[in-house]
């Protein structure tokens, strides 16, 4: 079975056929779906997704580095209760984006922080969205990175001095997602030298959709579209992409398959 490790099958853009998207993505194996949450206008409807479909859907709850805005203390606050609700798997997804808006930059270092610190108290997980921002990344990180600091790089892009510098934390794992797939992008040659116990999969859908998609809607049953792609640089085959990735993945959420009796 694979894990989709980060997807937002909560948004409009699923709002008309949510049901045969999850038909389509358990029925190519992919069993369980971490949701992170963007902001407070999102929630409601992740919740619907995770009453509808409790035993695959986890939900995660963060503020979105693209949500801080100038209410961004009230978000925080929102994050704060909820979290210690114990309903939510992780926190996320939370970090640092420099691609769209640099006005709220300090206030997006602020809140990237003070999310670190809430999952270090909880003992959650920590989801990074870095977009144009490894620098302002690392930097939040290396102040408070310590045993209690663990989590995944979504969406990673970088180059290999990067990676090795978040394997080099400690306690994260590597998302990897449709870019993986996309001619060019050169992720390929350097995930060849990161080692698999290092990875988790996602598709970050409905955004990034693998080749043969891209530019379409991403949904979850294109995870094996990257799967297919990571067994193909690593020389191995899918059941075993499968297999150490969701070994991964239940590492970084602490998931405890049940074990048959
Ligand atoms: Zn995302």
């Amino acid at each position: 079975m694979f894990v989709d490790t980060h997807t937002h099958l909560f948004l409009e853009q699923f709002s008309d056929d949510i049901d045969t998207v999850m038909l389509r993505a358990i029925e190519r194996d992919i069993q369980r779906f971490y949701l992170p949450n963007i902001d407070i206008s999102t929630f409601d409807d992740m919740m619907g997704l995770v009453r509808k479909y409790p035993d695959n859907v986890m939900p995660l709850i963060g503020l979105h580095p693209c949500s801080v805005k100038e209410n961004y203390e009230h978000e925080l606050a929102f994050v704060d209760e909820k979290a210690r609700s114990g309903e939510f798997f992780g926190i996320g997804e939370i970090g640092i984006d420099l691609y769209w808006d640099k006005s709220f930059l300090s206030a997006q270092q602020e809140s990237f922080a003070r999310q670190i610190e809430l999952a270090k108290e909880l003992a959650l997980p920590i989801i990074i969205h870095c977009r144009e921002a490894f620098d302002e990344i690392f930097e939040v990180v290396d102040g408070l990175n310590d045993d209690a600091l663990f989590g995944i790089f979504h969406c990673f892009t970088g180059d290999l001095a990067q990676a090795n510098r978040i394997i080099d934390y400690g306690g994260f794992k590597i998302g990897l997602g449709g870019v993986l797939t996309f001619k060019n992008s050169g992720l390929d040659k350097t995930i060849a030298d990161v080692p698999l116990e290092h990875l988790v999969l996602e598709t970050d859908a409905p955004y990034l959709a693998p080749v043969p998609y891209r530019g379409k809607r991403n949904e979850s049953s294109y995870l094996i579209e990257v799967a297919s792609k990571l067994a193909k640089i690593k020389g191995v085959t899918l059941e075993r992409v499968a297999e150490i990735t969701t070994d991964n993945a239940n590492e970084v959420f602490k998931f405890e398959a049940t074990k048959p009796q």
